[in-house]
């Protein structure tokens, strides 16, 4: 039987395999790490955009990482009966793919960490793990994300910082492209910084916080996110000498008057969604005693640079014949819904290629394919629509807007997967 390998177990690489093995394949997925979900350990809030009304029609493995994480769901966002999405119980995040990997039939290995690969022609034969096993493949997907890398961390960085990536205890990420020898591109553009900056959140122990914050949080006006507003002789506060680096440090200030507040999400960790170092956040009301969980330095790098591997909108390597990119690797996306539904097609069309098919491309007219034909280098931001867990902090893109994207009306979302003829377009059987 043809066989597909991904390489990276994150939502992208797991809804890749999941959306590959559905095509009639067997599946390989190989994770350094010893869990599944990849970044979606930190992640928590997710759902109620319109893509995943598409994602459910075409009928991939992207809409099945959505409903299980969904299974794990500490609160939803409803207005007005319509979904606004959901934040997930982080700690199950590795429950919630094995729950949905296994059935699909989808082989899983752990603590396999690709660290090269061997080449035939244009194309990849097998990757190479660390402990020096192959596995050879008729097409493989790189699912390594954007992240996890120890030197690039200590150069532009403040050194580890001991986050969930666990990179001293499994080894950096490696990305299988640029070991084929496709290098990577910078992403530049306004809506995507490359470089690094401070971390985007800090996960607290609830236990560590003031019971009123934990009370906000279950039982406040937004369930599971509470806007804590900053004290206001804190406002435009220069923490920059707080830092352990402070050349290093972004210019930071605690608040500005634009934005008083930040945001704690309950995923059950606290997720604090400006990083603040502990010592600022523990001149705060309630946050006198906050105890960082991850990362354990609860200050330190981004791990957001923004690099892709150069692919075409089949999402095949530029190249390379077999060799596709999904979730983080294939576009500069942030966010959980946009790597899944890069997963699905990467996935899919490294089925169709180890079947000896042509890839296919997503028609524009739907908000997936026009994202993925068109969100290269320029990216105009995430198709995430209305979340209200993510509203005023990334508003819906203008150009979605512009382009009538945005709407929430499921019979048109039907209508135009339907036009464009891809309803259960990964659902079906390729062999
Ligand atoms: C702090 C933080 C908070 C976030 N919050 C949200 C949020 O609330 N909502 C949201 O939608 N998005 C959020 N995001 C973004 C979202 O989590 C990511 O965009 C998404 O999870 C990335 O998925 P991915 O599968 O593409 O990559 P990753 O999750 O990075 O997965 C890549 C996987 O590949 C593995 N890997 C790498 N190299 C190798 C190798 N050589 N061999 C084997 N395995 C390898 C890695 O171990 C990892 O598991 C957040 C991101 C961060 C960092």
């Amino acid at each position: 039987m043809a066989q597909v390998v991904v390489i990276g177990a994150g939502v992208g690489g797991c809804s890749a395999a999941i959306t590959a093995a559905k095509a009639g394949v067997d599946v390989i997925l190989l994770e350094r790490n010893d869990s599944l979900s990849g970044l979606a350990v930190w992640s928590g809030k997710t759902g109620g955009t319109q893509v995943e009304q598409e994602m459910k029609l075409m009928g991939g493995g992207g809409i099945q990482v959505s409903d299980s994480l969904e299974k794990y769901a500490l609160f939803h966002a409803r207005e007005n009966g319509e979904d606004l999405g959901f934040i997930y119980d982080v700690m199950k995040a590795h429950q919630a793919m094995g729950d949905i990997l296994e059935p699909a039939g989808v082989t899983v290995r752990l603590r396999s960490r690709v660290m090269d690969v061997e080449k035939r022609g244009n194309g990849i034969k097998a990757v190479v793990l660390d402990n020096g096993d192959r596995i050879e493949g008729d097409a493989f997907v790189d699912a390594t994300g954007r992240t996890g890398f120890q030197e690039m961390c200590a150069t532009l960085g403040q050194g580890c910082v001991l986050c969930a990536l666990k990179c001293p205890l499994f080894g950096d990420c490696v990305h299988t492209s640029e070991k084929a020898g496709v290098s990577d591109v910078a992403v530049q553009s306004k809506y995507a910084q490359s470089g690094i900056r401070y971390m985007e959140a800090t996960m607290l122990l609830p236990d560590s916080v003031a019971p009123w914050i934990i009370d906000e949080l279950k039982n406040g006006p937004l369930p599971g996110r509470y806007d804590y507003t900053v004290p206001k002789e804190m406002i435009g506060m220069d923490i920059r000498d707080e830092w352990l680096f402070p050349d290093r440090a972004p210019e930071t200030v605690v608040a500005t008057p634009e934005l008083p507040t930040f945001i704690i999400l309950y995923t059950p960790w606290l997720k604090v969604h400006i990083n603040l170092p502990t010592r600022i956040l523990h001149r705060l009301p309630g946050l006198e005693t906050a105890f960082p969980a991850t990362p354990l330095s609860a200050e330190g790098n981004a791990v957001f640079v923004k690099k892709t591997a150069p692919c075409d909108n089949t999402l095949k390597v530029n190249g390379l014949a077999n060799l596709f990119a999904g979730g983080e690797r294939a576009r500069p996306a942030s966010a959980m819904t946009t790597c899944q539904f890069l997963g699905d097609l990467a996935g899919h069309n490294a089925a169709r290629v180890a079947l000896g098919l042509e890839p296919i491309t997503i028609p524009s007219s739907t908000l997936i394919g026009l994202y993925i034909n068109e969100v290269k280098e320029g990216s105009p931001g995430h198709p995430r629509g209305h979340s209200i867990y993510s509203r005023e902090k990334r508003p819906p893109n203008p150009i979605w807007r512009e382009k009538g994207f945005l709407t929430t009306d499921k019979d048109i979302i039907r209508q135009r997967v339907e036009d464009a003829g891809i309803v259960g377009i990964y659902e079906r059987r390729l062999a």
